[in-house]
């Protein structure tokens, strides 16, 4: 933000608002921490501030302080309009359209409220007044840490803040190993652990508490496994069977994708979910280096995301959706090769 923006922040938030604060649809670590720690800072300063999710989130975020008064808008829609109609603020975290929002699009888009997005995905939308983007940064719950700091308002983050910040850190740089990860990241995050962020015991609260469930699931998903070495790619593919037959949460398919990149000299790695209820194929796509998942999943999948990570979908079949990325690698050999 430069210093105009500060000090727009800082008008805006001089007198009491009443504030919505949202995350994208499916919310993940990142989008689920910096929403609880941005509306904990918010109500500490005086404003009525809630968290209203497009729907429900992942069981192992199920923990986070501040977690059971986030409103879930595709449970309780009624509720979540009225708090929309009646914000004066509306801030966006971890996405940049609000396409990104599903069916809160609409009651978002007809909104009287003032927006203010922050987010490090590429290429923003422009519906915000003041628009907090950076693709050079770890994760939002970092652009949080320092949106605050940029208040000068550091001091206010607690513990609970510090743990929710945290995890999203952690969750979007895959335990701070992707290349996402800096010097500063590594800086918030030791400021963080001095505000009381448990670093060992979030690590387990998110990583070992899977259910038996789903460790065969991922089984069937390893077993599913095909690698394409001509183009240095690794896809994995779920039926609804599969998943139904694993009692699948949301969340336990989260990094499965991980594995088909971590194959020797596999650069770019593709799941492909089936979810029969809405009549998709969704995808999650990761890669090494400068292939850019972002320009694939836009280009071919109504897609997008960051480089090295990035999200889409298909309404074909599964047996169709496969063929069809297998053909579409084609176009991408020399790329993928170079
Ligand atoms: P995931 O594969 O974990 O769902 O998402 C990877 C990254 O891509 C995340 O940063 C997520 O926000 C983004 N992403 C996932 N699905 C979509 C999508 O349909 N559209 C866009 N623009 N981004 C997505
Ligand atoms: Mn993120």
């Amino acid at each position: 933000m430069n210093k105009n923006d500060i000090a727009k922040v800082k008008d805006l938030l001089s007198s009491p608002k009443s504030i919505v604060i949202v995350p994208h649809k499916n919310p993940d670590g990142d989008a689920i921490g910096s929403t609880l720690a941005l509306c904990s800072y918010l109500s500490k300063k005086g404003h009525d501030a809630i968290v209203i999710a497009p729907n429900d989130y992942p069981v192992f975020l199920k923990w986070l302080p501040g977690q059971d008064d986030i409103l879930v808008y595709n449970a309780f829609a009624k509720a979540a309009k009225e708090k929309i109609q009646q914000a004066d603020l509306i801030f966006t975290l971890d996405f940049n359209h609000l396409s990104r929002t599903g069916d809160m699009e609409e009651t978002l888009g007809e909104a009287n409220a003032t927006f203010i997005m922050i987010d490090h995905h590429q290429q923003p939308g422009d519906y915000a007044l003041i628009t907090y983007s950076d693709t050079s940064m770890s994760s939002t719950c970092e652009m949080v840490y320092h949106f605050i700091e940029m208040l000068q308002e550091t001091e206010h983050i607690d513990e609970n803040m510090a743990t929710c910040l945290y995890t999203g850190i952690m969750t979007d740089t895959g335990s701070f190993r992707f290349p996402s990860t800096t010097a500063l990241t590594h800086n918030v995050v030791s400021a963080l652990i001095q505000k009381g962020a448990n670093n060992g015991s979030i690590h387990q609260n998110i990583y070992d508490t899977n259910s038996f469930s789903k460790l065969q699931l991922l089984g069937v998903a390893l077993n599913n496994l095909k690698v394409l070495p001509e183009y240095k790619t690794a896809y994995i593919t779920l039926t609804q069977k599969e998943l139904d037959d694993h009692k699948f949460q949301k969340g336990d398919t989260e990094g499965f994708v991980n594995y088909g990149l971590s194959l020797e000299g596999i650069i770019f790695a593709v799941i492909f979910i089936e979810n029969k209820s809405d009549g998709i194929i969704k995808m999650s796509l990761r890669s090494k280096g400068d292939f850019s998942v972002n320009e694939f999943a836009r280009s071919h999948y109504e897609g997008g995301g960051h480089t090295n990570a990035a999200g889409g979908k298909s309404t074909l079949s599964m047996k169709k959706t496969v063929a069809q990325f297998i053909d579409t690698l084609a176009s991408y050999k020399s790329v993928l090769n170079s």
